[in-house]
């Protein structure tokens, strides 16, 4: 994953090698980037915020493809709650709404790139950014 600023089109525009996870398209798209079939890349104009949450993405990208930072085992992701792309795309949004995956609870004052906050209504430190959830999958 690569991006690179489009200063004449005041765009932000995102590479892949190759196709890339479904959670990256997904995060891409509700960040409001399009898919440009001509010139095989992601777009969109440029923003704080959106150049913010792709130089995260694309942290998040290279970390996950070198298995160094496993948010997630498999067993835990199991009984983990989904959330929809409507509800990350207002946290997103508002920047500062979290979701604990444990008991599917909203959390406020949460950035989207926190991980393992405590939970007020059921304790668990499981308490996560949109941004984080919709990496680890957990959207749909
Ligand atoms: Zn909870």
């Amino acid at each position: 994953m690569e991006y690179t600023l489009n200063n004449e089109l005041n765009g932000i525009e995102v590479v892949f090698a190759e196709k890339p996870d479904l959670v990256y398209r997904t995060a891409l798209k509700s960040l409001g980037f399009r898919w440009s079939r001509r010139k095989r890349l992601w777009y969109a104009k440029q923003s704080d915020f959106r150049l913010d949450s792709v130089k995260t993405l694309e942290d998040k990208f290279f970390n996950q493809k070198t298995e160094e930072t496993k948010l997630f085992n498999a067993d835990e992701r199991a009984d983990t709650m989904k959330f929809t792309i409507e509800e990350l795309e207002e946290a997103l949004q508002d920047g500062r709404t979290g979701f604990c995956i444990a008991c599917g609870c909203e959390a406020y004052g949460v950035e989207p790139d926190a991980t393992k906050y405590k939970c007020e209504d059921c304790g668990e430190n499981k308490v996560y950014g949109a941004e984080e959830i919709l990496i680890m999958g957990l959207a749909g």
